[in-house]
């Protein structure tokens, strides 16, 4: 369904990105990778996931903190794959401290790399996406993007803001063949939640399976966590023609966290 486009993942060495770009590769499209940490594995995965048709899979290492990095990631890609017909904004990390005791320079990453990173990669991509008349950005945003959080000033301010990002350039290209939308999850098991976990086991002195059962029974009435490839296959969607009138949404999949 997606042959012939290339689909840009950031963040996508680990978790939900490269969930989310294996799903897309399935489907026949190209991929540039982005992230930190090993990307041969990941390309690896991704190539075997997108085998059947051939797909083509690069990777660019830019710091998603860092709009120079972004710029020549942007360049890349249209060097090297014709350019972005499908942007997936999803790099992030997480921070928890209260806003008193919350460290400058980590406001600072969180804000940069889960917010300010996906203006940059959408004000460079959407250009050629209107020329083309189509294009789909997919922000990966969370269910902080819709509900907050204690200790999670930052990363609810970061995610709250690109759900707003996401109905503004949605509105700004209403008329055209682009539209932009937000994945708001809740709880997937990934580093970034394991991270949570571990901390939450060690501070309390319980198991971790104990810690991981108290922190979906907190928040996620399903007591099961969201996968990667129910986000991939979800960002799938939006890309095929059934979700060409989807535009400027946030949505949840988050086993019911927000609909309490
Ligand atoms: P993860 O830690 O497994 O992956 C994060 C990815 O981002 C990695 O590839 C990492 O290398 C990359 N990254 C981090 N900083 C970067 C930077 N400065 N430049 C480039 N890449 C960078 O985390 P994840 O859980 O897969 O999270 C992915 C996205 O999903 C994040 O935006 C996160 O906020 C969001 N999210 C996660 C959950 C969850 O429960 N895991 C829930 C809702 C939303």
């Amino acid at each position: 369904m997606l042959k012939a486009k290339t689909a840009l993942v950031t963040g996508s060495t680990s978790g939900i990105g490269l969930g989310v770009a294996k799903c897309l590769a399935a489907q026949g499209a190209n991929v540039v990778l982005n992230g930190f940490g090993d990307a041969e594995g990941p390309q690896a995965e991704v190539a075997a996931a997108g085998a059947a048709h051939g797909v083509k899979v690069g990777y660019h290492g830019a710091d998603m903190s860092k709009p120079a990095e972004i710029e020549a990631m942007m360049a890349y890609a249209a060097k090297e794959f014709g350019g972005v017909d499908i942007l997936v904004n999803n790099a992030g990390i997480q921070h928890v401290a209260n806003v008193e005791d919350f460290p400058v320079e980590k406001w600072d990453a969180i804000i940069a790399i889960n917010l300010s990173s996906a203006f940059h990669t959408m004000r460079l991509a959407l250009p050629a996406m209107r020329a083309k008349n189509w294009g789909r950005i997919v922000n990966i945003a969370s269910a902080h993007g819709l509900v907050a959080s204690a200790q999670k000033s930052a990363y609810v301010a970061a995610k709250h803001g690109i759900v707003g990002l996401t109905k503004s350039a949605a509105l700004e290209t209403a008329t055209t063949g682009v539209t932009v939308n937000a994945i708001c999850p809740g709880w997937v098991l990934t580093p970034l939640v394991q991270k949570q976990i571990d901390a939450r086991a060690a501070a309390g002195g319980q198991p971790v399976d104990e810690a991981k059962r108290q922190l979906l029974a907190e928040k996620q009435p399903s007591l099961q966590f969201t996968t990667p490839e129910q986000l991939g296959e979800l960002t799938v969607f939006l890309c095929s023609p059934a979700g060409a009138n989807i535009k400027g949404v946030a949505w949840a999949v988050d086993g019911g966290w927000t609909a309490q």
